[in-house]
């Protein structure tokens, strides 16, 4: 079994995830996570993360591990485990620039891919159901109003300590946003046969309901 689950940032997207993949019991990829780990890698080797060049270059200097933990995701990079290193609002916005190279994309790929050859997978990202799980049963384009992503992600950083503000949060997101649905590779849109499931006005538990009524329908 196959699941994609797509959208912009600040949807809910890992949340439900990893919740789908808990009440299915099959594993949960976090794919965003191998591209904030580039960026990690990026951010230490003091590269600009739109240089194409060095990005490209620095990978074949890099390996990045997808590994569990207790049922829980790890990213390795070169063997550390970047754990929530990579979870900051700095750290998002590497991911995003680095995510628009070609290279860096093809990189990941077979990470990706392996992993959904092996098992039964929920994989949570952007190009899940156009490019990395063309093939899966049910995709899922999770989304929400502008507002609504940026208080949940507020309210997510401040949880972790992390001093922001609802308007710089929500200034960084519009950002990301348009950097990921307009780049040229594997641009962030919900694939012709995703369906749309706009979660604004629904809690946590009302947006896994309404996930696994569409999983049922679609798989039974
Ligand atoms: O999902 P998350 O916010 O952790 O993703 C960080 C960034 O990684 C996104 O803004 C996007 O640029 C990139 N990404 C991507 N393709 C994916 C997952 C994430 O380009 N499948």
């Amino acid at each position: 079994m196959k699941i994609a689950i797509d959208g912009p940032s600040g949807a809910g997207k890992s949340y439900l995830a990893k919740q789908i993949a808990a009440r299915l019991g099959i594993i949960y990829v976090d794919t965003g996570a191998l591209y904030r780990t580039i960026g990690l890698a990026v951010k230490r080797a003091e590269i600009d993360p739109r240089d194409v060049a060095a990005v490209t270059a620095l990978l074949g200097k890099i390996v990045v591990e997808l590994t569990y933990v207790d049922g829980a995701q790890c990213v390795l990079l070169s063997g550390e485990n970047v754990g929530d290193k990579i979870r900051t609002p700095e750290m998002s916005m590497y991911a995003s620039a680095v995510s628009a190279i070609p290279a860096v994309r093809e990189f990941l790929f077979s990470t990706q891919r392996s992993i959904a050859e092996k098992s039964s997978v929920v994989m949570d990202g952007r190009d899940i159901g156009t490019v990395i799980l063309p093939d899966a049963e049910v995709k899922i384009f999770l989304t929400a109003s502008n507002e609504a992503r940026a208080n949940r992600r507020y309210l997510e950083l401040k949880a972790k300590g992390i001093e922001t503000t609802p308007e710089k949060v929500l200034e960084e997101m519009i950002e990301r946003d348009k950097n990921d649905s307009t780049r040229e590779v594997a641009p962030a849109v919900a694939a012709p046969d995703a369906i749309l499931l706009d979660n604004s006005l629904l809690d946590e538990e009302g947006t896994v309901l309404r996930a696994l009524e569409i999983i049922r329908e679609n798989i039974g």
